[in-house]
């Protein structure tokens, strides 16, 4: 069984969405993870954000140019008068959804009921479009698997016996096709698993049957070596190992949910990065597999706070450590970097919701700083202590920048380090020409 999970662009007009049958219509058994159609979602998000506000008028404006885009797209995709009329029924369905809420009784439970209405449509769509194409294919609710606990954590084992037996009773099936980025939470409500959350489904779905392979279709051939978006000249990376994937993917390469490498490499499924532009090109192989002696890539994180503790007391003073990382635990805030000397601790987060009352309690062990607008550089390759050099050319290469912060030697396969956000793209830049 192999995964194959399309993104938004991929998805992301009727002309695109008849190219996935080259790429699908291969006779292996496989399941298909589909994103929503490209922008759906932004506009979901400022759908509800309009319904939050109060100002039920601007949802129903926005609402209805995004009906008014999706009528086009199924005049588009369909050819027969029942393929239309089944794609109309459906678009008038799902937007009567949208459409049904009142302000007054809006909450994140309806906003996510909204989120959810993209890939339900996309993937609906497609299943009309296969079957009006003569193209056998089975849809697969995700809601009826896909779960999350009440730390919001996807229950694999959960999904592999609920997944099972939709499998087993489609026999004869080869084609199945589900939603990406939703679930179920722990009180049986939709939800979803975070923004670009798809590549995350395909992972999860890929462990709980033990896939063969989980392919990230998107527009790109492969994870590059530095962000396409800010610098120039960038080249795709043919081999990465898990860690190296994963590593890159929290620390900003967009290309895959920062998540998603976690259940794949638990259960040791290869996953295969492919452009649906491309559909030939070799693209990314993440896999157990480490190459050696080689610098990989570079990703950017922003949004990063960090926060400096100092504190006399920290002198020979066991269990310091854990008095700091429990003020962040109650918060449920994880960490994202530190560093530490005898005197100073300093950490990153990135989610400032509690950033205020974190403060406060982190001023009982004694001077605390923090600082917003930061980000995370985060170099991959052989950083193993064997290896040498490759350090001092990070460095070579930052050397007109000012760095907060740096971490080497927790993996072996990266160095991160905070600059100030407004020096991002210089560090990108200059490390790029430094490095390849
Ligand atoms: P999808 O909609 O298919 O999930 P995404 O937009 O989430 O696609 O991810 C693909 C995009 O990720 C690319 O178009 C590219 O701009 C961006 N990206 C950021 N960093 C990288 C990187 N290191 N390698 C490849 N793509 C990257
Ligand atoms: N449609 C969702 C998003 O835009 C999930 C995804 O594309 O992976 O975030
Ligand atoms: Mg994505």
């Amino acid at each position: 069984m192999k995964i194959k999970k399309f993104g938004g662009t991929s998805v992301g007009s009727p002309e695109k969405m008849k190219n996935l049958l080259r790429i699908i219509q291969t006779g292996e058994k496989q399941i298909v993870v589909l994103s929503a159609v490209a922008g759906t979602t932004n506009s979901l998000v400022e759908i509800s954000q309009a319904y939050l506000a109060g100002d039920k008028r601007l949802a129903k404006q926005l609402t209805d140019t995004l009906f008014e885009t999706y009528q086009r797209f199924v005049d588009e995709l369909f050819s027969t008068e029942e393929g239309r009329k089944n794609g109309t029924d459906l678009i008038n369905y799902h937007f009567s959804i949208i459409g049904s809420f009142s302000t007054d009784l809006f909450t994140p439970v309806e906003e996510k009921v909204i989120l959810a209405q993209g890939e339900l449509l996309s993937t609906t769509l497609y299943h009309f479009y296969l079957t009006e194409q003569g193209v056998r294919s089975v849809l697969l609710p995700a809601l009826d698997f896909m779960k999350i606990d009440d730390d919001n954590e996807p229950m694999v084992e959960y999904l592999a016996t609920h997944l099972k037996p939709l499998l087993d009773g489609k026999p004869d099936h080869s084609l199945f096709i589900t939603q990406g980025y939703i679930c179920r939470n722990f009180f049986g409500e939709t939800d979803n698993l975070r923004r670009g959350g798809s590549d995350y489904t395909a992972s999860l779905i890929g462990a709980a049957v033990e896939a063969e392979e989980v392919q990230i279709w998107t527009d790109i051939d492969g994870m590059h070596n530095n962000d396409p978006r800010i610098v120039k000249g960038t080249t795709p990376i043919a081999q990465l190992s898990f860690d190296e994937a994963a590593e890159l993917a929290y620390f900003g390469a967009k290309i895959l949910h920062p998540q998603s490498v976690f259940p794949a490499q638990k259960y040791k499924i290869p996953v295969r990065l492919l452009n649906t532009m491309d559909p030939s090109a070799p693209g990314t192989l993440i896999s157990n597999t480490s190459e050696r002696g080689k610098i990989k890539s570079i990703a950017a994180k922003d949004g990063i706070t960090s926060i400096k503790i100092q504190s006399s007391r920290m002198l020979l003073a066991y269990g310091f450590l854990r008095k700091v990382f429990e003020v962040f635990e109650r918060y449920k805030t994880p960490i994202d970097m530190i560093t530490t000397s005898e005197v100073a601790v300093s950490v990153t987060i990135d989610d400032r919701r509690y950033l205020t009352e974190i403060l406060k309690e982190l001023e009982v062990f004694g001077t605390v700083d923090s600082i917003s607008d930061q980000s995370i550089i985060c170099v991959v390759g052989d950083f193993s202590y064997q290896s040498h050099g490759f350090s001092s050319r990070v460095f070579e290469a930052l050397k007109h920048l000012s760095i907060r912060m740096i971490s080497y030697g927790a993996s072996n396969c990266n160095i991160s380090l905070v600059v100030d956000t407004s020096d991002k793209t210089e560090a990108l830049r200059s490390l790029h020409n430094r490095l390849f």
